[in-house]
Order: structure tokens, then C-alpha cells, then sequence
């Protein structure tokens, strides 16, 4: 975040690429995470305080956006819509601390389309950033970033903002094993990591949520299968193994 007193204005970036903050847009509400990249995120700690005295002191925030290394892409003047909240998230140490999460909206119009290319391209760069953290903290993280409703961004095609982690969890319970067929994956990536696809059982274009419960990994086969015939039967074997039975 940058302030300039001349204008009165506040330039907050959200960058996707290197960031370890979990930034995320939920229908017209973009859900930013303040300053202060290791321990506790203080709500009185420089443009933290400017962002959350914006009302009063009527500051203009123009947001910004990165997904692809040094490409800033402007999103518009927003404002905050709510008042700004606190939740965990891990800082940079990979240690768990409580961070200000603030609600902005736009003030005027939509956010600019954004290729799906960029999306997919930070979706990677965050892919390889969780790798690094443990069984626990995946579902840690899964748990809390799942959202029960998905919305599309403006972008050139459909595209839906999914949770990293998520996707990694479903990867990790399926310990390399498609979650339908049950066979291995058909083959390893140059990292050595088995290919599975992480596919929505209640699909992201109909509504469906992005959770752990609604996730799965699957073999490129099984994937096909289920977007081209969708069969109730596998439906049921892939809630199960999402949502153990309590006997
Ligand atoms: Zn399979
Ligand atoms: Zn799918």
C-alpha cells in the first residue's frame, strides 16, 4: 500500500504472484488482506489505519492487481464497503497469525476482464507455494478459504477463482490415487508428484461450492467420464469418499 497526502489517495496492490495472502474476490466484494507480512497484522500499523479510517477521511483507493510477475493491472477506485475483520492466515515464516482482512467494493463499474492465461499463471505460482506446507496446514488453510459459492470473474472465458488450497487438499486425501477408478495416477510429473486433476462433483458452473466436500482428484479418464455422462452412481461413490460416513 502506498499513500500520497498531495492527492489523498491510497494505492493498495494485490499481488497474487508473490504474496502468501490469501486475497480473494466473493461475488462484488474483494476481500483484502492489510500490511505486515510476519506475526500479528496491526489495525493501527500505517496504510492499515488509513485503509480502515478511509470512511471518515474520504481517501481515494485505487486497487491494483498482479498476476503476472511486474504486470499491474488496475481494477478501479474502491471503498470500504464493511467494516474490516479479522481472521488466521499463515505469514511468510509459514507460522499462523491473525491478519485484517478489509471489504472493499468498486465505486463505479465492473473490474476489467483479465485473461484466463494470468489467472491460471498465478493460480501455478500459488500451486507451488502450498507444496511446501504440511498434511495439517493444507487442511487447515482448505477449510478456511472454501467458499460456498463461487463467482466468476470478468474474464475473457469462463473461469472460476478457486481455493489453491482446496485443490491441494483433494490431491493429498487422494495420495495419488484417482478418487473414482481408485488406480494410480497414469503417470508422474517432472516433479515427480502423480497427475491427478482436481475436479467439483457439484460443478463450479452450476452453483457448485469450492470445498473439500465437494472437490476430488481424478485420473484424465475419470475426469472426461464424469463431464461427459456424470453418472448419479459415480456421483455417490465421490461424495462418499469427500464426506466419510459416520456409522
Ligand atoms: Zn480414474
Ligand atoms: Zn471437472
Amino acid at each position: 500500500m502506498r499513500r500520497s497526502h498531495t492527492t489523498n489517495t491510497l494505492v493498495i496492490i494485490s499481488n497474487h504472484v508473490k504474496s502468501v495472502y490469501d486475497d480473494r474476490w466473493i461475488g462484488d466484494i474483494f476481500h483484502y488482506t492489510g500490511m505486515g507480512q510476519y506475526g500479528h497484522q496491526d489495525l493501527r500499523f500505517a496504510q492499515n489505519k488509513t485503509l480502515n479510517e478511509s470512511p471518515i477521511s474520504k481517501v481515494k483507493i485505487h486497487l491494483f492487481e498482479v498476476f503476472k510477475a511486474r504486470q499491474y493491472t488496475y481494477i478501479g477506485e474502491v471503498f470500504l464497503v464493511d467494516n474490516a475483520y479479522q481472521e488466521q492466515q499463515y505469514d511468510a515464516h509459514k507460522k499462523l497469525r491473525n491478519v485484517w482482512v478489509f471489504p472493499l467494493q468498486l465505486s463505479t463499474g465492473n473490474a476489467p476482464q483479465i485473461p484466463v492465461s494470468s489467472l491460471l499463471s498465478a493460480f501455478k505460482e500459488k500451486e507451488k507455494r502450498v507444496k511446501k506446507f504440511s498434511d495439517a496446514e493444507i487442511e487447515d488453510n482448505a477449510r478456511r478459504t472454501q467458499t460456498v459459492s463461487v463467482d466468476r470473474r470478468h474474464t475473457d472465458a469462463p473461469y472460476y477463482l478457486r481455493s489453491v488450497w482446496v485443490a491441494e487438499f483433494a490431491k493429498r486425501r487422494s495420495k495419488g490415487n484417482c478418487e473414482l477408478c481408485t488406480k494410480p495416477a497414469p503417470f508422474m510429473r517432472k516433479n515427480g508428484e502423480p497427475y491427478l486433476e482436481t475436479h467439483h462433483i457439484n460443478w463450479l458452473a452450476n452453483g457448485g461450492a469450492d470445498s473439500i466436500e465437494n472437490t476430488v482428484a481424478l485420473c484424465p479418464n475419470c475426469h472426461r467420464r464424469m463431464h461427459i455422462l456424470n453418472h448419479l452412481k459415480d456421483i455417490k461413490t465421490l461424495q462418499k469418499k469427500t464426506t466419510p460416513q459416520k456409522n
